[in-house]
């Protein structure tokens, strides 16, 4: 049997510190990590050569250096992403090397990065082959492979397939291999994301896709990746990804290509949301309770600016309430909303925007909301719509809340506008 989530609708602690504590020192919204979660996903993969954090989940320079320390390394998706993986400590020298580029384009910013710091490069257009080989040519270099098929919860999320935007297409890989040897580029790597952690015979099929195209580059090949994708419960009831199964899938492709080789092919695996989601939590506080016709709703001082996931894909995310003052409360419907001018801030809404409701526990002004399993995807998504601050975030580590970032102030809002 594979383990299950339960979520209760009542917290008043986030890895055993109070939350009533944890306002009263940061304030309302804020996102809290518990590293602890971290380390214990971490752990979870450990039979995979190498853990690479795709950061964007959650990219806080403070989550990279403790990843870091927990053995893994990064993914880089943009120049800015490279700065925070460099400014965290990790090495492109290191063995394995501690910052891959992935990406379909390279702007200019990421390109002269990837040239100076010599940062292994994942290319997924084969644009990208001439654009690194007339600036580096010489170097090793992985390609993305879009397999011609995908799979994925909703169109926006869907990675591989003629759908998708992403990687090189199947059967462009002897163009790009030409492309390549012009350059003096070695294809020393291959990686799908396509994000089938829990369809084992869809995953079957991704790993026989790789399987064709390894042996299509040939014996250059010393690596090979097996994305992201790994989903978390965010409902009751949802079950975890049955790992060892998944890691089989993936030894037994590996294996069948070392064999086929005669030298060992590392596999790699990179995970976002399944190393950071469950760990965070965003808190915020009721500052409304109003009836509209037969619905009720608690308005609380966190918005899609805080946490995009339910306006972009109708995200569920799991909701408890932390009462001021004790007692227990009746379960109502309700509707959870933010403060932005726009009807789309609602935290309970399914796919398409239609409003849904939660059964929570009767709350207050003064209570606090806490939409939880929001650490991949929430913070790094927000921004200052509305001319809203970025809230803080919080590491707990070894029983202690530290600050990781500091809430965002009128000086940082208005620090780059210029009034001519
Ligand atoms: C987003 C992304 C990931 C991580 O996806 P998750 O679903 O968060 O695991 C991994 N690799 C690449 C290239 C990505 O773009």
């Amino acid at each position: 049997m594979l383990a299950t989530r339960q979520f209760a609708t009542t917290r008043t602690t986030i890895a055993d510190l109070p939350i009533a504590d944890l306002v009263t020192q940061f304030g309302t919204p804020c996102y809290v990590y518990d590293l602890e979660s971290i380390k214990q996903r971490v752990a979870d993969l450990a039979s995979f050569d190498v853990v690479r954090y795709a950061q964007k989940a959650l990219s806080n320079i403070a989550i990279l250096d403790r990843l870091r320390k927990l053995g893994a390394v990064v993914d880089a998706v943009s120049a800015g992403e490279i700065h925070r993986a460099l400014r965290a400590g990790f090495s492109p020298n290191s063995q394995p090397v501690g910052i891959v580029y992935t990406a379909d384009v390279f702007d200019e910013d990421a390109l002269d990065l990837v040239v100076k710091h010599n940062i292994p490069v994942n290319v997924g257009s084969p644009d990208m082959i001439e654009q690194l080989g007339q600036r580096a040519p010489g170097r090793n270099i992985a390609m993305r492979i879009n397999p011609g098929f995908g799979h994925g919860h909703s169109q926006k999320t869907n990675t591989g397939g003629p759908q998708s935007k992403h990687g090189i297409w199947h059967s462009q890989i002897d163009d790009c291999l030409l492309r390549a040897d012009r350059h003096g580029l070695t294809v020393t790597g291959l990686h799908m994301h396509i994000g089938s952690g829990t369809d084992l015979e869809h995953l079957s099929k991704v790993c026989g896709a790789m399987e064709d195209a390894c042996i299509k580059v040939g014996r250059t090949i010393t690596t090979i990746s097996a994305g992201g994708g790994l989903p978390v419960p965010y409902q009751a009831n949802q079950q975890y990804v049955d790992l060892h199964q998944y890691f089989e899938l993936w030894n037994a492709t590996r294996n069948r290509l070392q064999h086929q080789f005669g030298h060992d092919v590392q596999l790699e695996i990179e995970p976002g949301r399944y190393l950071v989601a469950e760990a965070g939590y965003l808190i915020c506080e009721i500052r409304s309770v109003k009836r509209m016709g037969e619905n009720l709703f608690y308005l609380v001082n966190a918005g899609f600016n805080d946490l995009a996931r339910p306006i972009l894909y109708g995200a569920h995310h799991p909701i408890s309430i932390c009462p001021r003052s004790h007692g227990s409360k009746d379960q109502v419907d309700v509707v959870i909303g933010g403060p932005l001018c726009e009807s789309g801030d609602i935290f309970t809404q399914s796919e398409g925007g239609f409003v849904a409701s939660r059964k929570l526990p009767m709350a207050d002004v003064g209570d606090w909301v806490i939409l939880e399993v929001s650490g991949a995807y929430g913070f790094a998504m927000s921004s200052n719509y509305n001319s809203k601050f970025r809230c803080p975030e919080i590491l707990i580590e070894d029983g202690q809340a530290k600050l990781i970032r500091q809430r965002e102030t009128e000086a940082d809002l208005l620090r780059l506008e210029i009034i001519p």
